[in-house]
């Protein structure tokens, strides 16, 4: 008897502890990304990932590309497995700083804390539906700072440009001319530039490159790299995200002295208020 009076008490306390709890979450919604509204579908997630199969665009000279193998069947073995062979840069992917020379981590190495960071979404599909080959601009990034604030210390930027209409047409995302040039949009060196001295830890993009179709530098990857941010390319779903507001958490395979690898880009969007 005695003890069940103690459970009540117990019980009455941790609900108001829990009550209190949800007033205080309450109150702080707008910072809040609701992550614990996710499960039961409160709070969307958009999977900017694309489904990883041998089928996929590809940088060009690359001829294998991505292989996979049944190794054990439920019939003859009583469960299922496969090995599998993939190129470090195919599908939506990510490049670790060591990818270009003074690059220093590998994609094992990079600090969690920038696998996860709120999302700047800066929209030039008009800029590229004009000039496949246009380049984000520093005015550009300015821009998208008058509309939604500065950007933040931390933000993982994503340049939509709606390449992925294209996808996985490898012809047409290619797009390449009777040269071999390709022609997609990209970065410019001082949006990057602006980008980097905000505090960006990661710069995305829905096309094969950061660097636009015909550069054959690699500028861009050869600033944003070697001070330590990350690129993630051939992004997915991009036109599902507000240009500011949603959370990122780019998780890539934990690949040990890894130049890049696939990678599961998960954009939390923000909870109506
Ligand atoms: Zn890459």
């Amino acid at each position: 008897m005695r003890r069940s009076v103690v459970v009540m008490l117990a019980t009455a306390a941790l609900g108001t502890v829990l009550v209190a709890g949800a007033q205080k979450q309450k109150a702080k919604s707008s910072s809040d990304y609701g992550l614990a509204g996710i499960p039961g579908g409160k709070t969307r997630v958009v999977d900017l990932s694309y489904a990883i199969n041998d089928k996929l665009p590809a940088w060009p000279g690359d001829a294998r590309t991505f292989e996979a193998k049944v190794n054990a069947t439920p019939e003859k073995d009583g469960y299922f497995t496969r090995s599998f062979w993939m190129l470090e840069h195919y599908g939506t992917h990510m490049d670790a700083p060591a990818h270009f020379p003074g690059g220093k981590e590998t994609l094992d190495q990079l600090p969690v804390q920038h696998l996860f960071g709120p999302a700047v979404v800066i929209d030039v599909r008009e800029e590229a539906a004009r000039d496949a080959d246009y380049r984000l601009t520093a005015v550009r990034v300015e821009k998208w700072e008058a509309l939604h604030g500065r950007v933040p210390s931390g933000a993982i930027v994503v340049l939509r440009t709606g390449w992925s209409a294209r996808w996985p047409d490898q012809s047409s995302y290619r797009n390449m001319d009777a040269q071999g040039v390709m022609h997609f949009p990209g970065y410019s060196v001082p949006a990057a530039r602006l980008l980097m001295s905000r505090g960006a830890v990661g710069l995305g993009i829905d096309t094969l490159s950061i660097d636009y179709g015909p550069s054959k530098e690699f500028e861009v990857h050869r600033v944003d790299l070697p001070a330590g941010l990350y690129n993630l390319e051939n992004l997915a779903h991009t036109d599902q995200l507000p240009e500011a507001g949603a959370f990122l958490i780019a998780a890539p395979i934990k690949l040990e002295g890894g130049s890049g690898g696939a990678v599961r880009v998960f954009a939390i969007l923000p909870q109506p208020r």
